[in-house]
């Protein structure tokens, strides 16, 4: 990111939204803005394929990761849209550690995003790597363009992506019960 730019456009956006950015407590947010959104979208800079090199395990039946935070963009409004993903997969052989699944989460989550196009990216991204026998992602999300504004809904959004054996209902049956039962 071109931080001097997103400084000298940020100082431009204050000034167009009536404020005075000469004024004591927004000299400094130019600075902050382009930091920030330097570090909200870093997700571009990551690659799936890295993160998810193989562990070779002796894994069989249902891996399940419940509530991996997330904090996202949203591509339409540039505000936040948060909450948690879920994941559920049948390793073939290969098994990837808890902390690259949230590593996963952030490469797709840290960038501006719709939340069902993310849902679908990180279960495409487990599928092409791990060619597991069945992928699900769950991802249930508030969004702050929705709360805040307009209709001012503070519903759950929930989108799933299903591939595999868990488009048999006895399969995802078993992942949504995991997913209800209290960690
Ligand atoms: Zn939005």
């Amino acid at each position: 990111m071109d931080k001097n730019r997103m400084r000298a456009l940020t100082r431009e956006f204050l000034e167009v939204m009536g404020e005075d950015p000469k004024r004591e407590g927004l000299l400094d947010t130019p600075r902050r803005v382009a930091d920030m959104y330097e570090e909200l979208t870093e997700g571009y800079a990551m690659n799936p394929k890295e993160l998810l090199s193989r562990e070779w395990n002796e894994v069989t039946g249902m891996v399940i990761a419940k509530e991996i935070d997330f904090f996202s963009l949203c591509e339409h409004h540039l505000l936040p849209f948060y909450g948690k993903v879920h994941i559920g997969y049948i390793p073939s052989r290969a098994v990837v550690g808890l902390s690259k699944l949230a590593r996963l989460v952030d490469c797709f989550s840290k960038r501006l995003q719709l939340q069902e196009r993310m849902t679908k990216q990180i279960a495409d991204a487990l599928n092409e790597n791990l060619h597991p026998y069945g992928v699900a992602v769950v991802v249930q999300a508030r969004h702050l363009c929705m709360q805040m504004r307009g209709v001012k809904s503070a519903a759950d959004i929930v989108t799933s992506e299903l591939r595999g054996q868990f488009e048999k209902s006895e399969t995802r049956n078993e992942f949504f019960d995991m997913l209800r039962k209290p960690v």
